[in-house]
């Protein structure tokens, strides 16, 4: 669903009607992951696979986990990190009858084990390394066009994580623009969290650049080789890209390369004060979601975005994926901040909205009401 959202273009500084969000929540498991699910899955069916495994920050297992059921052809195993899944997405792993495999860790390695294990094992790997999954995710840029009447807009902003989606987006504008159905293409706003960066460090800070698919090998070599040495984690609260290995690395820079793109970081605090403000504009989303918005508010700031571009905002996921998050965000005082948050430099709710607490007393309550 693509709807235009005044209140949110406001916040981020952009004219009425230039801001659509591309609202991703309302997906049978609630995220993006869908249109490449539904294509990897089928797949799985066609070649008769028996298991099927994917690594999961959350919502690629609730994903897998609900077509296996409907197909009730294959069982799945989702590998997730240690308390690194957000409560919502582990709920549906559950409840749809995968087997959820819990190692200590975090996604990157998570997926390097399912890698291994699908590999020893024959089983099916569903990972965004499973190129059905990215040829699903264009799908989300045809239904986006649809929505603007084939009219191409100025930018699409996407979170990064795995680069799965920013990668499939790529190459569906690519195609378009062969076939003859778009004569341009939009420009490409790739965000990361500032602490999950790598794409913003190799791209912008070191300048990599795909090169007709000779890029700088070892640039990237190097940067992981010196993550592994000094054991850098990925650390946020977006968890749905707490990556510090994306394994669509590559094709993003294709994606970059062909939407003259731009790659940014954001911190928790702007995801989450976006975050609130996407909700207040009445399209709720994850935190990693937020990082769209927070990153069209960044460049417009930088006045790489104009006010008068027409900017599409990808909501990857719903509200009630991570409801702590949202209600650690909302409970915050001046007092009183969640220490979660302020573990991930969150250390102020500008936009918090608390319950009031009163007494079960008819003046009392009234009083607040009135106050409203
Ligand atoms: C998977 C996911 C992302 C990251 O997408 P990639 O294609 O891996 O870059 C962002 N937001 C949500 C909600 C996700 O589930």
């Amino acid at each position: 669903m693509l709807k235009a959202s005044n209140p949110v273009a406001k916040y981020a500084g952009l004219n009425d009607d230039c801001l659509y969000l591309q609202y991703e929540g309302l997906n049978p498991s609630g995220s993006f992951k869908d249109n490449g699910m539904t294509a990897a899955s089928t797949h799985a069916v066609m070649v008769g696979a028996k298991v099927a495994a994917c690594a999961s920050t959350g919502n690629t297992s609730a994903s897998l986990a609900v077509y296996a059921s409907v197909a009730q052809k294959f069982k799945v195993v989702v590998f997730v990190g240690s308390g690194k899944i957000a409560l919502g997405k582990l709920s549906q792993a559950l409840d749809y009858g995968a087997k959820t495999v819990q190692i200590q860790g975090d996604f990157d390695d998570a997926l390097a084990r399912v890698r291994e294990v699908c590999n020893e094992e024959g089983i099916y790997l569903c990972n965004s390394v499973n190129p059905f999954r990215l040829e699903g995710q264009k799908s989300i840029m045809f239904r986006v066009l649809e929505s603007l009447n084939w009219e191409v807009p100025d930018w699409i902003v996407v979170p990064g994580g795995n680069l799965g989606n920013s990668s499939a987006f790529g190459k569906a504008f690519m195609e378009l623009k062969a076939l003859g159905l778009i004569d341009r293409i939009p420009r490409l706003a790739i965000i990361n969290a500032q602490g999950a960066d790598t794409l913003y460090q190799l791209y912008e800070q070191e300048g990599l650049r795909w090169n007709g698919g000779n890029y700088d090998r070892a640039a990237s070599t190097d940067f992981f080789s010196q993550m592994d040495q000094e054991n850098r984690r990925a650390s946020t609260l977006a968890s749905a890209i707490e990556i510090n290995r994306p394994v669509n690395f590559s094709k993003s820079l294709r994606a970059l390369d062909v939407c003259d793109g731009v790659v940014r970081e954001v911190t928790d605090q702007q995801i989450l004060d976006a975050k609130a403000q996407v909700g207040a504009g009445g399209l709720g989303c994850e935190p990693a979601s937020a990082a769209s918005v927070a990153g069209a508010k960044l460049l417009k700031s930088e006045g790489v975005i104009a006010s008068s571009d027409r900017v599409v905002c990808i909501l990857t996921g719903h509200q009630l994926k991570d409801p702590n998050a949202t209600v650690a965000y909302h409970s915050a005082t001046d007092e009183h901040m969640d220490e979660k948050l302020t573990s991930h430099g969150v250390n102020k709710a500008p936009f918090s909205n608390g319950p009031i607490v009163v007494e079960n007393d008819l003046d009392k309550i009234i009083k607040v009401i009135r106050s409203l």
